[in-house]
Parts: C-alpha cells; sequence; structure tokens
C-alpha cells in the first residue's frame, strides 16, 4: 500500500466521525407583517408600470435569463413569436451586418423579412440552419436588403435543402426587369458554375427557386397567407418604384393574435399609418438629424448624406410621429448606426413625439420574445466562432430521403486534373488511411427510415420538427 492511499483511508475514515454539513440553527420567523413589507418592497405590486417602463414590459416566464439571449437554451412557445434582429446597418461592420429580421412563430414556421450581406453569419450563429432559410421576403432591391440570397440558396441546397426549395416573395417593378423575378433571374445566370459544380451533391428541389413577385402599387394586397398567417405589403416611398413595407397577422387562436411590421426603407408616409395601425411590434428604418458631425465620425460627405436622407429614409422624429399614429405595443428602430455618441440623440429625436415602449432593434442580435400579454427585449449573445446547425429534415413521413446528386466530376470535369492528383498512399502515415468516398455511394436516392438514423442525426436534424408537432399540438389543445 502506498503513501497516497494510506492518506486517503485515514481521510476517509475521519469524515466518517463528523457531521457531513454544518447546519445553519433554526430562528424563530419574523411576524407575517414584517416578511411581507420586506418582500414585497421595491417590487411594483399592483403598479401600473415601473421606471420608465409599461404594462406588459417583462420578461416571460421560461426564458432562461431575462439579460441575454443565449443561442440554442429556449425553445419558441406554442403561442409566441420570436423576433431576432440578424443585420441591422446599411453599412457592414463587425457588429452590423445588413438588413435582416427574422420572425419565428410558435406554429414552427419562420419568416425572413430581408437577407442583407453578411446576416448569415448571424442566422448560423443563432442556431438556425441554413435549409430552414427558405421563406425570404425582400422589401426592395437595394443590395443591403439581398446581399445573401445566393449564399443562401447555394449551401443552402447544399446543407440538407432537398426538398423545399426557397422561396422569394418581392416587388415587381416599374417594367419587368426591376421586379424581383428578373433579380432571380440575374442570380440564376450569375451561379451558373456554382450550380453545375454543385450538381455533384444531393440537390433533389434546391434549386427550383420559387419567386411569388406581387404588383407593387396593389397597396394591402396579400403575399402570403398559410397556417393562420397572413402577409400584406404597401409602397414606401424610396426614390424609386417598387419599394415595399411588409405587415405579418398570426391568427393564434379565436381571440388571440400578434403582429408584426417591418417598413423597410422608405419616407414617412400616410400609407404606413393606414397599413401599420395597431401592430404589436412596429419596426421602422431611422436616421439621425446629425450629418454634420456624422460626416466627421463616420465620412460621408453632409450634403450626400442630406439628400439621401430627404430622399429616402425616415429621420428620428418621423419614426417618434409615425408611433404616436400607428400606436404599436413596442417602436423598434433599425437599419441605423448603433454608436455609443449618437444613441442619446436617437432616443432624444424618438421620444419628441412617441413615449410610448421604444428599443433598438440594433445592433446584431437583439432578440424580442412576444405574446398577447408581454413582449420583452433582450440582447442576444452570439458566438465569433459557431458551427452551423445540422440541415432540419421534415420526418413526417418517417423517412430520411437523400436525392442522388445529378451529375458526378467525370461530367463535369476533364479527366486531366484528377489525374494530376497526388496518391492518398504517399501522404496518409502508415497504417492509416481513411475509407475514401471517391463516389457517391448509391445509384438512386438514399432512403432510410427514421429509426434506422443513428440517434445523433435522428436528433440534430428532427430538432425542428419534433418543436413543431409539439406546439402544434399545444395550439390545438389552446382552440378546444
Ligand atoms: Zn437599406
Ligand atoms: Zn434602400
Amino acid at each position: 500500500m502506498n503513501c497516497t492511499l494510506h492518506a486517503l483511508l485515514g481521510l476517509a475514515l475521519l469524515s466518517l466521525s463528523l457531521p457531513s454539513f454544518a447546519q445553519a440553527p433554526v430562528q424563530d420567523p419574523s411576524s407575517p407583517d414584517e416578511i411581507k413589507r420586506a418582500l414585497s418592497g421595491g417590487v411594483p405590486m399592483g403598479r401600473w408600470k415601473e421606471g420608465l417602463l409599461f404594462e406588459g414590459i417583462s420578461p416571460h416566464p421560461w426564458l432562461t435569463s431575462a439579460a441575454n439571449w443565449f443561442p440554442g437554451t429556449e425553445e419558441v412557445q406554442p403561442h409566441e413569436m420570436r423576433i431576432t434582429f440578424m443585420g441591422t446597418s446599411p453599412t457592414i461592420r463587425p457588429g452590423q451586418m445588413n438588413t435582416s429580421i427574422f420572425v419565428e412563430l410558435g406554429n414552427g414556421d419562420n419568416f425572413i423579412f430581408d437577407i442583407g450581406e453578411g446576416s448569415v453569419s448571424n442566422y448560423t450563429a443563432a442556431r438556425v440552419a441554413l435549409n430552414q432559410m427558405n421563406n425570404i421576403f425582400i422589401t426592395h432591391l437595394h443590395v443591403d436588403h439581398y446581399g445573401s440570397l445566393p449564399y443562401v440558396w447555394m449551401f443552402g441546397t447544399w446543407s440538407g435543402g432537398w426538398h423545399k426549395p426557397i422561396t422569394v416573395h418581392g416587388p415587381s417593378g416599374r417594367t419587368p426587369e426591376y421586379g424581383t423575378k428578373a433579380m432571380v433571374e440575374g442570380m440564376r445566370q450569375m451561379t451558373a458554375w456554382h450550380r453545375d459544380a454543385f450538381s455533384v451533391f444531393p440537390v433533389g428541389e434546391g434549386w427550383d427557386i420559387q419567386v411569388n413577385e406581387f404588383d407593387f402599387r396593389d397597396n394591402g394586397g396579400i403575399v402570403y397567407e398559410k397556417n393562420g398567417v397572413k402577409v400584406i405589403h404597401w409602397q414606401r416611398s424610396h426614390a424609386k418604384d417598387g419599394a415595399s413595407a411588409y405587415r405579418l397577422d398570426w391568427q393564434i387562436s379565436d381571440d388571440e393574435s400578434l403582429c408584426f411590421v417591418w417598413t423597410g426603407d422608405g419616407r414617412p408616409s400616410e400609407l404606413d399609418i393606414e397599413y401599420a395601425a395597431g401592430c404589436d411590434v412596429y419596426v421602422t428604418e431611422l436616421q439621425q438629424e446629425v450629418v454634420e458631425i456624422n460626416s466627421g465620425v463616420q465620412g460621408v460627405p453632409p450634403f450626400l448624406a442630406r439628400y439621401t436622407i430627404d430622399t429616402h429614409h425616415t429621420p428620428g422624429y418621423a419614426v417618434g410621429y409615425l408611433a404616436s399614429k400607428i400606436k404599436p405595443r413596442m417602436l423598434m428602430t433599425t437599419h441605423m448606426t448603433f454608436d455609443p455618441w449618437l444613441n442619446e440623440e436617437t432616443v432624444a429625436e424618438v421620444r419628441h413625439h412617441w413615449d410610448g415602449p421604444y428599443h433598438f432593434g440594433a445592433p446584431d442580435g437583439i432578440v424580442v420574445n412576444v405574446t398577447t400579454d408581454q413582449i420583452w427585449v433582450r440582447e442576444g449573445i452570439l458566438p465569433d466562432f459557431p458551427n452551423q446547425r445540422a440541415p432540419q429534415q421534415d420526418f413526417t413521413n418517417g423517412q430520411l430521403v437523400v436525392p442522388l446528386p445529378p451529375t458526378d466530376r467525370t461530367k463535369i470535369q476533364e479527366p486531366f486534373v484528377r489525374e494530376k492528383q497526388i496518391d492518398p498512399d504517399k501522404y496518409y502515415p502508415e497504417g492509416y488511411k481513411p475509407e475514401l468516398l471517391e463516389e457517391w455511394p448509391a445509384d438512386s436516392d438514399i432512403v432510410a427510415p427514421v429509426e434506422a438514423l443513428p440517434e445523433n442525426l435522428k436528433k440534430s436534424m428532427g430538432g425542428h420538427w419534433e418543436l413543431t408537432q409539439k406546439n402544434r399540438k399545444a395550439l390545438e389543445e389552446r382552440n378546444r
């Protein structure tokens, strides 16, 4: 027996003779009156608001932290709408990608409003799988509102987007070449090499992008209607015809509904007041009135900033004015620079006309939990080096189907470069050589019963499907 073992045995014997934990002594309780005064002290019991916050602006009981949102730690509740700001600025910089707003509903449906450049990194950080990014509403065809579309289309298909093609909803233009359809046609050309190259992978319906182009003049027209969700649009004045705003209404049950508005870009308009009226969460773009100071700090010449705002955008004062007419439960502003030196100015301008609930939809990662009786806004903690979420599959038919790739590399590559590849036996160490997968392992679609899948695949690819099943059941019960 060595010394250490002797010592351990000694300790074990010693601990047997001692009480395992010291207990606090039991004391006489305080009077019920004292207890009540202490426990209710500082709690706004019975009052309608606290500080400058408002009734119903409070954290929901199921949030794991009232201060921050940590991706992957909370499920969207059956009767909940969760809004995440994935891109919040017209200029790309670390911390603020180009505009994109993600709306998740308790019924399992997801909506992407604008898909600006760089925003995909935040979707990935928020644990949204690329193949879940398939229901996209574009307000207008400025690149800062759709720049990530080619990436989402190409890599969403590669990453399991085989059975449900992307649908892009967007406005027509004054003439056909300025409409959303024409933009997608252009993207088809731009990605010709990429698509042919990726045809060695499973594709299925992935390349069959759907375009739902609506007449931009048809104010109040329905863009989307499904599962109790209706999305309408109206025109924005943004220097060129076609710019549109969206309003999403979700009928949760007979007597419960939630609404979200994203204005896109544009000058303040009577149409905004008409179509956004009474919406729960009204999100508008905002420009601060600081063109001269801004030019020194951000490098935009004042005349260029002034002209851009006055022909294209919504000044902070107008935001407050619009909110005072629309009367949302929560006003939010995005598509704006989030700078500590500017934030007080932003609030002051908005507050000139609006003294109701207001939060920034910036910087990236702001999360809003919405139910019919509560709204809570938090900063999301998005990691710098996230990994993708596994492609989400619909297992309703009890099967995972992996389509046969349309082609193989012998059909799209001359043999010469392939023959110049170095023989793997030359670089793999002796005794180590993985089983190489140089040919696709099947001659037709791979159809695997879900029970046959390894547990980790079933769990990682079926996560969203499982939550949707659970929530839809709960919503049915709610409606009974
Ligand atoms: Zn913009
Ligand atoms: Zn724009």
